[in-house]
């Protein structure tokens, strides 16, 4: 370990070889599929992926990191740049696959512009906070079912791959992580538009523990709408496919 962990980019570079080589080989990999990076590190993953594919970026905000890594990877495309902040359609790379062991303080920052890019991505393997990961695959009916579980469902596969636990890294995060894995679906563009369906989903489970017909007060009344069978429910009891059923409902008479 040559970089000595700075706490607030969330560095806590994994150790165990095997689980970096058991990441990796969880990414569905094909000729025409740019791979793409996040926050490399020391490059714990990337010393696999290298043996898999030539056709990689790394994005990296560290500077040290990225000494480390030129060093390593001499003829990877490497970009010295927040994940958050780089425009991804300036790489004019139509298809391409992420993978990481994400900073977990920005995870879901990550995850939203994983949706906003949805049309570019075939696959997502990463690492996150356990509960996280736990709650992005999560069904119906469960309290950690939530926003990012219906936004990321209904374009993704989701599934867990495995646990990992703080001996893993160094230095020892204090919370469990979890690789999950998230694979594209067939679903072109969704029954309702998209945006719309954040406005709904991020209402009805800010105030998970009222009713729908309350939650969603603010911009619809369920009971006009005929809505009664579901408007007695909670959000946590809608499936992806119902929400976008309701989503369509909601705004089918408005012009916005
Ligand atoms: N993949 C490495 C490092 C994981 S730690 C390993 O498994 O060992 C998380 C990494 O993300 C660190 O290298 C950190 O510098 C980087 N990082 C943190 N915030 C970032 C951001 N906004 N954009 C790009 N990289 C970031």
């Amino acid at each position: 370990m040559k970089v000595k962990a700075k706490k607030h980019l969330g560095q806590h570079f994994l150790i165990n070889k095997k689980i970096s080589e058991q990441i990796v080989e969880s990414l569905d990999l094909n000729k025409n599929l740019h791979i793409i990076e996040i926050g490399p590190g020391q490059g714990a993953l990337t010393q696999f992926l290298i043996k898999k594919t030539n056709q990689i970026i790394l994005i990296e905000i560290d500077q040290e990191c990225i000494e480390v890594l030129k060093n390593k990877f001499q003829k990877t495309k490497i970009i010295y740049e927040d994940i958050l902040k780089i425009d991804l359609d300036i790489l004019k790379i139509d298809s391409y696959s992420i993978i990481g062991n994400f900073p977990y303080n920005i995870s879901s920052q990550i995850l939203f512009k994983v949706l906003e890019h949805r049309n570019n991505i075939h696959q997502v393997v990463g690492m996150f906070q356990k509960e996280v990961a736990d709650r992005i695959c999560s069904k119906p009916k469960s309290k950690k079912y939530g926003i990012l579980s219906v936004l990321m469902q209904a374009y993704f596969n989701c599934t867990q791959l495995l646990d990992v636990y703080p001996e893993d890294f160094r230095p020892k995060p204090k919370v469990n992580s979890s690789v999950i894995k998230l694979t594209r679906n067939n679903t072109a563009k969704l029954k309702c538009d998209h945006k719309q369906l954040t406005e709904v989903v991020k209402l009805a489970f800010g105030q998970r523990r009222k009713t729908l017909k309350n939650a969603l007060k603010k911009i619809t009344n369920l009971e006009e709408l005929n809505l009664t069978k579901i408007m007695n429910s909670r959000a946590e009891e809608l499936t992806v496919s119902q929400f976008i059923e309701l989503t369509i409902q909601i705004f089918k008479d408005k012009t916005r």
